[in-house]
C-alpha cells in the first residue's frame, strides 16, 4: 500500500471543509483534502439536467434517485447526488468536489436571530450577525433576484402564483437570497449565454450561473498554492496512533466506483468535514474497526432540520397553473415562524418537469421538538437512525394546517401525485447534528477525547436551525477555524 505523510488533512470538500481549507491555506499551512466524489471541473464532464439525466445524476446507481419521477435508467457513475435510505427517512447528499453545493438549490438563508440564540445559547449571537454571517454572504456571493425580472419572467410563474395564493390565505411571504448569479440568469433569459437554471439544471449540478464552492472558497484556497484536493478518494476508517497522530485507510476509485488503489495517509491534524452523515459514519465505523475513541455525545441530537415536503394539485388550472417552464432556483418563501401554534418556514419550490403539472411543491422547515439519535451496526456496517413517525408528528400537523388553509383560500387538493398520501415526511435534504458544538466537541469543534481532531460541518448543529442550513454551517465553520488557528491548534 502506498503511504502518504501529510501534516494537515481534511476529509470532505463541502462547506465546512472548504472554509477550513481556505483559512488554513491563507495562514500558510499546506493542506491535503480527500473527497470521495469527482472533481467535475477537472474532469470536463458536463452536468446533466433533470429532464435528461446522465453521468452526474446519481452516485453509483442504476436509476435516478431524485425525490420524484425516477423513470430514468443510468450506467453507474460517481454522480453528484446520493441518497441514503433508512427505515423512515431518505437523506439526499451531494458528492463531488464542492459537496452539497453542487446539488443544492442555492438558497442562502440566515437564521432568525431569536432561533439562533435558542439553538446556540453559548455562542455570541451579536458577533455572528455583525461578522460571520456578512462574511459568509460575501464569500459565497449571495445575491437577490431583481423584483422586475421576477415579475416579468415566465419561468417564475410558480413563485408569483405561490406568493399570491399565500397572501390570499393570510400568510406572509419573504424574498429568499441565493448563490445563483441572477445577473447571469437574466442573460440566460435573453439568450445571451448558455442556459442552466432555465434549462432544468440543479440537483445533478449546474453548468453555469451557480456559485458553488468550487467557484468560491475552494477556488480561493487553491489559488494560495497550499491546497491539494484528491478526488475519488474515499476514507474507509481512521486509527488513532499512540503518538496521537492519525492513520487513514483510503480507497481510490475510478468513475465506475471500482477500487484502483488502497492508500494509507498519516497526518498530525485531522479535520472531519464529511457532512453530517459522512462524519458520523466515519467516527462510528472507525470505533468499530480500531477502538477509535468516540465521546458519549456522538450520535445524539440528530435532526432532519424539520424537513417535511408536501404539495397541492390543481393550483389555478384555469389561469395557467404554475407554468410549464420553471427556473430551478427558488426565490420565494412563506414565513409562519412567529405563529406559536404552527411555526414553520416553507420554500415555494420549483417543479420543473417540462410541462405544467398544475402542482405546487413546498419544502417545510419546522422546529424539531423530538431529536433523533444515530448509532452503528457493526454487523451490517451501516448507520442506524432512531427516527420514526413520532419525530415528524408535529411537522405533519403544520403541513396539514398549511395545505388546508391554502386550499380553503385558493382551491386545490393535497398532492397525492407527488407523495403517497400527500405528505413527504421521509424526504430529508438537511441532516444536522450528532456531533454537537460544545457537547461532543469543545467550543470550537475539537472532538472531546482527542487532541488533534476537529469536526467542521453540519453535524455541529443540533438537528435544527429553522431555515436552509448552509449559511449557518459556513458561518460556524468560519468561527471555529478562526479560533482554532488563533489558539495555535495548527502551529
Ligand atoms: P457536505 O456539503 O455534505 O460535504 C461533505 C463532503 O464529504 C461530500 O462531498 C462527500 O462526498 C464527502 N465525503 C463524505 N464521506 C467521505 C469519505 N468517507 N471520504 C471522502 N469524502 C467523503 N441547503 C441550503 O442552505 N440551501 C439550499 O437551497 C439547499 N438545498 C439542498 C438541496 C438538495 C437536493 C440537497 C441534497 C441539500 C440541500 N441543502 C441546502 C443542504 C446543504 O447542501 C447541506 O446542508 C450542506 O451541503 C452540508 O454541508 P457540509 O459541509 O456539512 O457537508
Amino acid at each position: 500500500k502506498k503511504v502518504i505523510d501529510t501534516p494537515i488533512l481534511i476529509i470532505g470538500s463541502g462547506y465546512g471543509g472548504a472554509v477550513s481549507a481556505l483559512r488554513l491555506c491563507e495562514a500558510g499551512k499546506k493542506v491535503v483534502m480527500l473527497e470521495m466524489g469527482l472533481n467535475w471541473e477537472k474532469s470536463g464532464i458536463p452536468f446533466s439536467n433533470l429532464l435528461k439525466p446522465g453521468k452526474s445524476a446519481a452516485w453509483l446507481k442504476k436509476k435516478t434517485i431524485a425525490p420524484f419521477m425516477n423513470l430514468f435508467s443510468l450506467t453507474p457513475f460517481t454522480g453528484t447526488l446520493d441518497r441514503l435510505d433508512f427505515e423512515h427517512i431518505n437523506i439526499w447528499v451531494g458528492r463531488g468536489v464542492g459537496g452539497g453545493s453542487l446539488v443544492n438549490g442555492g438558497m442562502a438563508v440566515t437564521p432568525k436571530e431569536s432561533y439562533f440564540r435558542e439553538v446556540f445559547p453559548d455562542l455570541d449571537a451579536r458577533k455572528f450577525y455583525s461578522t460571520y454571517f456578512p462574511l459568509v454572504h460575501k464569500e459565497l456571493k449571495v445575491n437577490v433576484i431583481d423584483e422586475q425580472f421576477l415579475k416579468d419572467c415566465p419561468y417564475y410563474q410558480f413563485t408569483r402564483v405561490g406568493e399570491e395564493e399565500a397572501h390570499k390565505a393570510g400568510f406572509k411571504t419573504i424574498r429568499v437570497p441565493n448563490v445563483y448569479d441572477f445577473q447571469y440568469m437574466e442573460k440566460e433569459y435573453r439568450n445571451e449565454v448558455p442556459r442552466s437554471a432555465l434549462n432544468t439544471e440543479v440537483i445533478y449540478g449546474n453548468n453555469h450561473g451557480k456559485n458553488s464552492l468550487d467557484k468560491t472558497y475552494l477556488k480561493k484556497a487553491l489559488e494560495t498554492g497550499n491546497l491539494e484536493i484528491l478526488d475519488l478518494h474515499r476514507v474507509d476508517h481512521i486509527k488513532l496512533n499512540d503518538d496521537k497522530t492519525y492513520t487513514l485507510n483510503v480507497q481510490q476509485t475510478d468513475t465506475s466506483g471500482a477500487a484502483v488503489a488502497d492508500k494509507i495517509f498519516n497526518c498530525q491534524k485531522l479535520i472531519l468535514a464529511a457532512g453530517t452523515m459522512g462524519t458520523l459514519k466515519l467516527l462510528l465505523h472507525s470505533h468499530a474497526m480500531s477502538q477509535f475513541p468516540v465521546h458519549e455525545e456522538i450520535g445524539k441530537s440528530w435532526g432532519n432540520n424539520g424537513n417535511f415536503m408536501t404539495g397541492r394539485n390543481w393550483v389555478k388550472p384555469m389561469s395557467g397553473g404554475t407554468g410549464a417552464k420553471q427556473s430551478t432556483i427558488p426565490v420565494g418563501g412563506i414565513d409562519n415562524w412567529d405563529d406559536p401554534e404552527h411555526p414553520f418556514f416553507t420554500e415555494i419550490a420549483p417543479l420543473p418537469m417540462g410541462m405544467d403539472v398544475a402542482t405546487a411543491l413546498y419544502l417545510l422547515i419546522n422546529r424539531v421538538d423530538k431529536k433523533g439519535e444515530v448509532s452503528y451496526d457493526a454487523g451490517s456496517r451501516k448507520l442506524v437512525l432512531d427516527w420514526n413517525e413520532s419525530h415528524t408528528a408535529g411537522m405533519r400537523k403544520n403541513a396539514d394546517y398549511f395545505i388546508k388553509k391554502m386550499n380553503r383560500a385558493n382551491g386545490g387538493t393535497r398532492s397525492h401525485f407527488l407523495f403517497n398520501n400527500g405528505f413527504g415526511a421521509d424526504v430529508c435534504y438537511h441532516p444536522l447534528g450528532g456531533c454537537v458544538l460544545g457537547k461532543a466537541t469543545n467550543e470550537y469543534g475539537k472532538l472531546k477525547g482527542h487532541d488533534h481532531l476537529y469536526i467542521l460541518d453540519g453535524s455541529l448543529i443540533p438537528g435544527t436551525i429553522g431555515v436552509n442550513p448552509f449559511v449557518t454551517i459556513t458561518a460556524i465553520a468560519e468561527y471555529c477555524i478562526e479560533n482554532l488557528i488563533r489558539e495555535n491548534e495548527f502551529a
